[in-house]
């Protein structure tokens, strides 16, 4: 049988990696976790008890609640889709939320939150044959992955894809400057950030899809792996 192999996908929001990702793992037989939505579920969990006001997030109080949050996915019959449970209930909708977006990166700067969930991303890939997409996946939590790309485009079109989806799902409140503004927002925290900030690892390939459709980049996806898995 093949060799299985870890790939780690990282890049900014909403630069299209988690659709790459998911539709690579499917292709090939992988499993596919989306630890952006790990991220994500902890801030719903914050801020359903109210540990967030404004920009600070009472890290004392979520310190003390993080081994009772349990993170998990599960995939829903109907559509076939990886959906995220907090505490066994599907949240899959409710964290792609602007109320979410607009607070993750500040969750997701506190060094507890991300040993914790750093801990349980690597128990996950322990057997291989995973796909993870997110900020610190290559060079934190799986550095020695076979495979690593670091998916660029520039805000302003990872913000048009941002708002096309929002608006696809039935939010008509938000609007493009809004989304444009969380979207460079989210960059500024994410790179700047003491612990694990986004950056490429020196060993990823870099794929900068702002021109490029969804086809073309699954097909660039798929050969970098058939060159890589090649004996
Ligand atoms: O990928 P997505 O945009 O859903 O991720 C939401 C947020 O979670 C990011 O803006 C970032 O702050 C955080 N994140 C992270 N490390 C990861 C994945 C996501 O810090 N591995």
């Amino acid at each position: 049988m093949e060799k299985k192999i870890t790939i780690a996908i990282d890049g900014f929001s909403s630069s299209g990696k988690s659709t790459m990702a998911k539709k690579l793992a499917k292709t090939i037989g992988y499993a596919y976790i989306d630890t952006g939505a790990m991220y994500r579920a902890v801030t719903l969990y914050c801020l359903r008890n109210n540990l967030i006001d404004g920009d600070a997030v009472n890290v004392a109080e979520l310190e003390k609640c993080l081994p009772d949050i349990c993170i998990t996915f599960g995939v829903n019959p109907e559509t076939g889709a990886s959906e995220t449970y907090l505490n066994g209930e599907c949240v899959e909708r409710e964290i792609r939320e602007m109320r979410v977006s607009g607070k993750v990166s500040f969750v997701a700067a506190i060094p507890a939150v991300r040993h914790a969930l750093v801990a349980q991303q690597q128990r996950m890939g322990a057997e291989k044959g995973i796909v993870m997409d997110g900020r610190d996946i290559g060079t934190v939590v799986f550095p020695d992955a076979e495979m690593k790309v670091y998916v660029d485009a520039s805000a302003e079109t990872r913000a048009q894809r941002r708002f096309d989806e929002l608006r696809a799902k039935g939010n008509t409140e938000v609007t493009y400057e809004e989304v444009l503004r969380n979207v460079q927002e989210r960059d500024r925290i994410d790179q700047t950030r003491a612990e694990s900030p986004l950056r490429k690892a020196d060993d990823a390939l870099v794929l900068d899809n702002s021109h490029m459709t969804i086809a073309e980049q699954d097909e660039w996806l798929l050969s970098v792996f058939r060159r890589l898995t090649a004996n």
